[in-house]
C-alpha cells in the first residue's frame, strides 16, 4: 500500500514538472509560428513584433529596410 502511494506521488510530481515546462513552450511556439513574416529583402522569417514595415512590406532589420 505504501509503495502504491509513493508511486502515485512520484507520478504526480513528474506530471507537474512536465506540465509546467511544456505549457509555456507550446504557447511560445504557437505565437511565433502564427506571427512570422518573411523579410522582403533577404527572405528571413522574423516575428511580426520585431519586423520593420515599410510600404506594406516586412523587413527583418534596419539594414534590410535601408537596402530595399
Ligand atoms: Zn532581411
Amino acid at each position: 500500500m505504501l509503495k502504491l502511494v509513493f508511486t502515485v506521488a512520484v507520478l504526480v510530481v513528474i506530471y507537474f514538472i512536465f506540465f509546467k515546462k511544456k505549457k509555456p513552450k507550446v504557447g511560445k511556439n504557437e505565437q511565433s509560428t502564427e506571427d512570422m513574416v518573411e523579410c522582403s529583402k533577404c527572405g528571413v522569417y522574423t516575428s511580426i513584433e520585431e519586423a520593420y514595415i515599410s510600404s506594406g512590406k516586412y523587413y527583418c532589420s534596419k539594414e534590410c529596410l535601408r537596402l530595399k
